[in-house]
């Protein structure tokens, strides 16, 4: 029996949940609590649906209109909403005002650390991409050289700017009324050096106090499965479905699990390393010193040795070349869908989720193999684990990662509106970032 989970000790394990009110966490709750909790379900509610009118808040969320009227006056006296008359207005009388985030002025430092480049993004609140900035990682790269990249990119968006910041001004578009809610990073666990070498390593506490060291804001870490299940779970193809499984693959393959709401983190929140789990006792080795493991099966790597590329050529031109009907790219890819199939019925018939969701490459192996992989899957899997399943592709597509970070780290602002950010988490300029 799986128990309900706890957030493990990293801080980093996202809790997916974005549907429903922050669980209260003292069991009289006074009116001050209350009111936290109401503001927080309040913003949830517009950050994960748009513009909503208070109305409808009124009626979703259960509370009175006078309530919802104090509240979203809060919000927006707080510079995190807006409220508009609606441009629309089709019943007479006074129409009810439309709540809308503010993701021009609230926003939160998303970044991903992937086997082959950097990214950041200044995401609003309300999950809008607003700017978007990117690196190679070359091989090799150091954490702290990672670090450093990234607070440059971050820098460079404070700027609005190009490549050199300007001197002097780092305000926002808006003139400099912005509030930044903290940062999260999404690691890939896996990365391999050219000679093979293979680093199993990820996310950890010393690499978000390095980011909030350099960028002068709260960070924290999380494993990229794990952020982009978090995603794919608020505004993306899982929505409201609490049982799910996510896989993120690129050179390796990993998990991020959702049980009854929760992620399952394991301890140190380093669950989910699905890509070792042996499928094949007579395979191949695998860089984590064992053999078999299932990411050399359905890895990047595997996908380029069946098609018979040279390293370094990008899975997507096989997975093309086997679209356009290249007959051993169209073999590789259905060689790869198989296995893939393979572990996802052994997953299923562990944790049986209503949803699994592929994402980074195996989103193309899907997308190219999907007969294949659920032929493989109803030959292999339990009918009681199969027969509701859906299999997906992620709605999200690269940037699941970066709103799952982005979401991470909006986490405080959404618990408690009112004081869940600014001051803990001053942005670039605040910071006094040069
Ligand atoms: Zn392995």
């Amino acid at each position: 029996m799986v128990t309900p989970l706890r957030r493990g000790p990293r801080r980093a394990g996202p809790e997916p949940g974005a549907e429903q009110p922050p669980a209260p966490p003292v069991p009289a709750a006074g009116q001050e609590e209350i009111r936290r909790q109401n503001l927080g379900a309040v913003l949830r509610y517009v950050h994960v649906h748009g513009p909503t009118s208070r109305a409808e808040l009124t009626s979703r969320l259960g509370l009175n209109r006078s309530t919802i009227r104090a509240l979203a006056a809060d919000l927006s006296a707080a510079g995190l909403v807006s409220e508009d008359v609606p441009t629309s207005g089709r019943r007479a009388g006074r129409p009810s005002l439309v709540v809308s985030p503010r993701s021009e002025r609230v926003y939160a430092n998303a970044l991903s650390i992937e086997p082959a480049r950097l990214r950041a993004a200044r995401v609003g609140l309300g999950g809008r991409i607003l700017d978007l900035r990117e690196a190679p990682r070359p091989r090799g790269m150091s954490p702290a050289e990672a670090v450093t990249e990234l607070a440059a990119l971050v820098r460079r968006m404070g700027t609005g700017g190009g490549d050199d910041p300007p001197a002097g001004d780092a305000r926002g578009a808006d003139g400099g009324d912005t509030l930044c809610a903290g940062g999260a990073v999404a690691v890939a666990d896996t990365t391999r050096d050219d000679d093979g070498t293979l680093h199993v390593g990820g996310a950890d506490d010393a690499l978000a106090a390095a980011l909030g060291a350099e960028l002068g804001a709260g960070f924290v870490a999380g494993d990229m499965a794990d952020i982009a299940a978090l995603a794919e779970h608020t505004r993306g193809v899982a929505a409201g479905i609490n049982d799910l499984v996510y896989l993120h693959g690129d050179t390796g393959v990993s998990a991020g699990i959702v049980t009854g709401g929760r992620l399952v983190t394991g301890h140190g929140g380093a669950s989910g390393k699905v890509g070792h789990m042996v499928v094949n006792p007579g395979g191949r080795g695998c860089g984590c010193g064992s053999r078999g493991c299932w990411e050399t099966e359905v890895g990047t790597q595997a996908l380029l040795r069946r098609a018979g590329a040279p390293a370094g050529t990008s899975p997507i031109a096989v997975l093309r070349a086997a679209a356009m009907g290249d007959a051993v790219a169209r073999e590789a890819l259905r060689a790869v869908a198989d296995w893939l199939g393979f572990g996802v019925a052994n997953l299923v018939n562990v944790f049986n989720p209503d949803i699994v969701v592929f994402g980074g490459t195996l989103r193309e192996v899907y997308a190219g193999g999907a007969r294949t992989v659920r032929r493989r899957l109803d030959t292999m899997a339990l009918p009681a684990s199969r027969e509701h399943l859906h299999l997906r592709a992620g709605a999200l597509g690269p940037d699941a990662a970066l709103i799952g970070a982005a979401e991470l780290a909006f986490g405080a602002l959404l618990s408690d509106p009112l004081n869940g950010t600014a001051a803990a988490h001053p942005g670039p300029r605040d910071a006094g970032l040069r």
